[in-house]
């Protein structure tokens, strides 16, 4: 809020369809000029908050945001901190919830709200989802509670769910309703009225100052495992030059083949100082390594249980860990609890 109460929004358009509109002498579809968004969307201005909006250049399809892109979206919050009550990240939907997942663990102590929103329709079509996601978003993002941010965390608002960012993943290409959070509730539910789930926010008990993490380590791996897998697969992955953390998305409650050249695979990777976090691929649920014969051997050998993190979160916060921390032991004793929310 400044000095004259006045709410203040910042919107960062990063790519994606939401900021599309068709051109009228082509009939293609091209970014909209996002410095003048309430051309597009008129009602922002009846919102009576003072909204800046800032474009990437180039703007990117979300399938080429890497972990530089991430860096950009956090410049762009640490420069203007102390200046907005809150940001809406506009951002494709095909990759939002990996950086959703990302700018969780890189904005340590986040006091303001940072929305991420999308669409599934460009916001210059006729039923575009783009423009009740984006006022709803900036809504959110404004929204105080006791002279505070009613959700001072990194989140998705899409199709009338406020969902915690790193809990998500995208789940329909095809509907309105992308995005599902199968194993946390959802942070606000947007009906006649935004009805926030406060039990569920997380609020700082002290206050610390906020930190910008920037480096990430992408020496990372994700093998899914299916049956029938092909020994020689696995062992060209392991032996990945250069590869510190392996991801291996199994089977149920974290269950994987009991062979034993597979055991011997991931014992010999984690001997030579390799990590390897076990996820499951079902989309809700846990896993609890040891419940069954088929994930105790990968217990034995040193696999760490990743409980019920998204593949997204997942790669993010190994990436995260692998590029703040030097020491292997740090890296493990953090990889299996909570940064940001996002594991139970
Ligand atoms: N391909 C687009 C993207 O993720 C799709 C979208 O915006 O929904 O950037």
């Amino acid at each position: 809020m400044n000095k004259t109460g006045e709410i203040s929004v910042m919107l960062i358009y990063t790519g994606g369809t939401i900021g599309m509109v068709i051109d009228p002498n082509t009939g293609s579809l091209v970014p909209v000029d996002f410095e003048h968004i309430s051309d597009q969307v008129p009602e922002l201005k009846k919102f009576g908050y003072n909204i800046r909006s800032v474009s990437f250049d180039p703007v990117a399809d979300s399938s080429n945001i890497d972990p530089d892109l991430w860096v950009k979206m956090v410049n762009t919050i640490e420069e203007n901190y102390d200046n907005y009550d809150g940001f809406v990240i506009l951002h494709g939907t095909d990759t939002m919830s990996y950086s959703a997942s990302a700018l969780s663990f890189m904005l340590e102590n986040l006091r303001k709200p940072v929305i991420f929103t999308g669409s599934q329709l460009p916001i210059g079509v006729l039923r575009t989802d783009g423009k009740e996601n984006l006022i709803t978003a900036i809504e959110i993002a404004a929204f105080q509670k006791d002279g505070t941010p009613a959700v001072p965390e990194v989140c998705i608002y899409f199709d009338n769910k406020l969902l915690r960012g790193n809990r998500t993943t995208k789940t329909s290409a095809e509907h309105f309703d992308a995005f599902s959070s199968p194993n946390y509730p959802p942070l606000a539910e947007v009906g006649l009225h935004i009805r926030f789930n406060y039990s569920q926010i997380i609020y700082q008990e002290v206050i610390k100052k906020i930190i910008f993490h920037k480096k990430f380590d992408n020496h990372i791996a994700v093998l899914k495992l299916f049956p029938g897998l092909n020994r020689s697969f696995v062992n060209t992955v392991i032996n990945t030059p250069g590869l510190k953390a392996l991801i291996i998305e199994t089977f149920g409650s974290g269950n994987a083949p009991t062979y034993k050249w597979f055991i011997e695979e991931l014992r010999s990777f984690i001997s030579n100082g390799g990590i390897i976090l076990n996820i499951t691929q079902c989309h809700g649920g846990t896993v609890e390594m040891g419940l069954y014969e088929t994930s105790r051997e990968m217990l034995k050998a040193g696999v760490i249980g990743g409980g019920d993190i998204t593949s997204e979160a997942a790669v993010t916060k190994i990436m995260h860990l692998l590029g703040r921390y030097d020491n292997i032991s740090s890296i493990k004793s953090l990889i299996d609890k909570p940064l940001a929310g996002e594991i139970s």
